[in-house]
């Protein structure tokens, strides 16, 4: 059966009848800022105090794009007739985030959370060099990561503070003196 003149036109009206009345989901982005979940994935702070420069988060990140220096230095004996120590000293920490592709596996690897994600996201550069971020930078969005939620009421975490006081407490109550007798008590 041939098409009914005309009827492509009002198909083509009625979509756009129906997409005028939704409710718009688009963000007038920079004008507005968007409304981004607490946890987004924009950019990696580094708490460079926690870091041992144990190489796993560079040696597992898919596009090698973690770049880590060090040097080992000797540490005196803590006591003496002790052993002398060598502890890795941080020389180079960045990361290139024009090839970083936001996986997280660096974060999640990383034994000794020096690595967190922040939602900061506006660090859009005209010149693709100025995409690795070194350590002060790296630093810099540490304090832009949002703290850990609190624990609920049935998490094991604060049930298991909730009996470790409790316990600290019976102890307590276990170990206070009697009390001394007073004048005309046996
Ligand atoms: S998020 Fe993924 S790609 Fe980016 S630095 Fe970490 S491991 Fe590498
Ligand atoms: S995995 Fe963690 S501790 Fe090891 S080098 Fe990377 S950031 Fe440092």
């Amino acid at each position: 059966m041939p098409p009914i003149p005309g009827s492509g036109l009002a198909k083509g009206l009625a979509v756009t009848l129906r997409t005028m009345t939704k409710k718009t989901v688009t963000e007038q982005y920079p004008d507005a800022q968007p409304e981004l979940p607490p946890r987004t994935r924009g950019v990696i702070g580094l708490f460079e105090e926690n870091c041992t420069v144990c190489m796993l988060c560079a040696r597992e990140c898919p596009d090698w794009c973690i770049y880590i220096d060090s040097h080992k230095e000797t540490v005196p004996p803590a006591a003496p007739g002790g052993r002398e120590r060598s502890r890795n000293v941080l020389d180079r920490f960045a990361i290139d985030f024009s090839l970083c592709m936001y996986c997280g596996i660096c974060i999640e690897v990383c034994p000794f959370d020096a690595l967190f994600w922040s939602p900061e996201f506006e660090y859009a550069e005209t010149d693709i060099h100025e995409l690795t971020h070194e350590r002060d930078k790296l630093r810099e969005w540490m304090w832009t990561v949002p703290a850990p939620p609190a624990l609920g009421p049935r998490r094991r975490g604060a049930e298991g503070t909730r009996r470790a006081r409790k316990a600290a407490e019976k102890l307590a109550a276990a170990q206070e003196p009697e009390p001394e007798p007073r004048e005309g008590e046996s």
